[in-house]
């Protein structure tokens, strides 16, 4: 075997296997499971490191003291992965505690057995510069028969735990780091437990590549879930390999000068690599706080929906109340009332619709936000809503002097799906705004059919209106939001748009807003899918 390739599949390994389990551990060192994790991690190098040593020294005491040391460490490996099963993410399937204490003391004994007598590993024998031939001890069989207990055993607890989990991300969390260590283990256990066992010596060498596996769905999960914190422990290898780059060169130049230039490089560069890690502690602290405030927040934000929600249906009923009596006294039933006190009555009137409305459009925002509101399809026929509209609002346009138009298509509209109450308030809102922000001249509503890609309806509503300056074309569909120039129209409240949106956008349309500006009139327009 090359040198190159020994590099490859042992000090590659042996390097990256380290620095994360270090860097790990340092994020935390009280944490339990970074502790175990780095006690595997420690596994994982002694048994790379007596694998090396294994194959490449050639004095045959020595060989045989490390072919079982490398036997013990397995167990040290394959004890501490039990334990991160365990705990990992969460201790939440039992074993008692003499159990564990029982596991504890068996590894223990095991191991030693395994280190200090033949009965797992009687001898080795050198065949070649790279070769080596081991003769098993009697209790050998039983060796595989743990390891293959323990991998049943991890299993077992993954599986329970999996049905426990009801939390996604723990679930895949598990899935991920678990699929690793078992890729490692059952590899392992084919090349150099099966594989060796049969002959074929040299297998054991690639053995050395499997932690990697393992290493990597770790290194995934770290980065997915960000487990351990990946930019920390990032920044933090980065600094260090660069570090013992540029230690060694202090070492490998000969001549004195340039010892002394790379010495004051090395210092530099350690300010610079503290200072560095430092800031990207700090970041992820902050990061930290502000993820608490941001749950704080949402948490005031659900109230306060809520608080919409109840006190929205308190003020609908008996706002409609007031509606119906004073439809009652308009109608005279109460006796007959002067035409001065009936104008006045109709003002009343028009404040109690325009409450109502407001208050529609509250509880709208809060069912949207809760995510409560409910949806019935069904086919539309788009001109007759528009027409119905049109009939509702033209009485208010004409006391404007407004012409009210809505320009038929000249092909019939396919009727489309789509909940009629929502797109209808969309349009009623859009067309009332239109009225009430033209002071002179029309608004007109066309409707056409657009075959272009996927076939779509587009309504028109097109005034004369006021107009709308162009850094304000999208604010106005924001939430509370009033157009600059609003003020001579008190009665609005800037939510119409806002729930427009939204529900045009639940029905996988678009809505937007044209204007050449102030004074000069606008177009909103509404797109829906056509869907077959
Ligand atoms: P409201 O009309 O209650 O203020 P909307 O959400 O319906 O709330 O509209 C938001 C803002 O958009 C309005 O305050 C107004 O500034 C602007 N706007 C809406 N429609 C028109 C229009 N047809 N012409 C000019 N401005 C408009």
């Amino acid at each position: 075997m090359s040198s190159l390739i020994k590099v490859f599949i042992y000090f590659i390994p042996i390097l990256i296997t380290f620095l994360i389990g270090a860097f790990v551990f340092l994020k935390d060192r009280k944490s339990r499971i970074n502790k175990t994790f780095f006690a595997f991690v420690i596994g994982i190098v002694g048994w790379l490191s007596s694998l090396f040593l294994f194959y490449n020294l050639d004095s045959p005491s020595l060989v045989l003291w490390i072919g079982r040391l490398n036997f013990a460490v397995v167990l040290l490996m394959l004890y501490y992965i039990l334990q991160f099963v365990i705990i990992f993410p969460r201790e939440n399937i039992l074993i008692p505690k003499l159990s564990k204490v029982t596991i504890k003391i068996w590894f223990f004994i095991l191991a030693l057995l395994t280190f200090l007598t033949p009965l797992i590993d009687k001898a080795e024998i050198i065949t070649g510069p790279s070769t080596r031939e081991t003769v098993y001890g009697p209790l050998y069989p039983f060796y595989v028969a743990n390891y293959l207990f323990v991998i049943i055993f991890a299993i077992i607890i993954i599986v329970r735990k999996l049905k426990r989990t009801k939390n996604p991300k723990e679930k895949r969390q598990l899935i991920f780091i678990n699929l690793g260590i078992f890729l490692a283990l059952s590899s392992g256990f084919v090349t150099n437990i099966l594989l060796y066992s049969l002959g074929y010596y040299e297998a054991g060498n690639y053995g050395a590549l499997f932690p990697l596996l393992f290493v990597g769905f770790t290194a995934y999960t770290i980065f997915k879930y960000r487990l351990f914190e990946i930019k920390i422990i990032l920044a933090q290898i980065l600094v260090l390999v660069i570090g013992f780059l540029l230690l060694s060169q202090i070492f490998v130049t000969s001549s004195l000068f340039m010892r002394v230039i790379n010495t004051g490089i090395f210092i530099l560069y350690c300010l610079f690599g503290y200072l560095l890690i430092r800031s990207v502690l700090r970041e992820v602290k902050l990061r930290e706080q502000l993820a608490v405030v941001n749950k704080e927040l949402k948490k005031l934000d659900e109230a306060k929906t809520e608080f919409l929600s109840i006190a929205s249906h308190q003020l609908r009923t008996p706002l409609t109340a007031i509606k119906g009596y004073l439809g009652m006294i308009d109608e005279g039933i109460y006796g007959k009332i002067s035409g001065e006190v009936k104008g006045t009555l109709h003002k009343v009137y028009d404040s109690n619709e325009r409450l109502i409305r407001l208050v529609n459009s509250l509880l709208d925002i809060s069912r949207l936000e809760m995510g409560k509101m409910e949806f019935i399809l069904k086919k539309v026929n788009i001109e007759e809503m528009i027409e119905s509209i049109v009939d509702e609002l033209h009485i208010g346009a004409k006391k404007k002097g407004i012409d009210l138009v809505f320009e038929h298509p000249k092909k019939p509209l396919p009727e489309i799906k789509i909940d009629e109450e929502k797109i209808r308030q969309v349009m009623l809102n859009l067309i009332d705004n239109a009225i009430k922000y033209t002071y002179k001249g029309s608004v007109t509503i066309k409707a056409e059919k657009i075959d272009r890609g996927e076939d779509k309806i587009k309504i028109s509503v097109t005034d004369t209106g006021m107009g709308i300056a162009r850094k304000e074309i999208n604010e106005i569909f924001k939430i509370y939001r009033r157009g600059t120039g609003v003020r001579l129209f008190p009665e609005g409240s800037g939510v119409g748009l806002y729930v427009a949106k939204k529900l045009v956008g639940i029905h996988k349309g678009k809505i937007w807003v044209e204007s050449r500006g102030k004074g000069r009139g606008s177009t909103f327009y509404v797109e829906l899918p056509i869907k077959k």
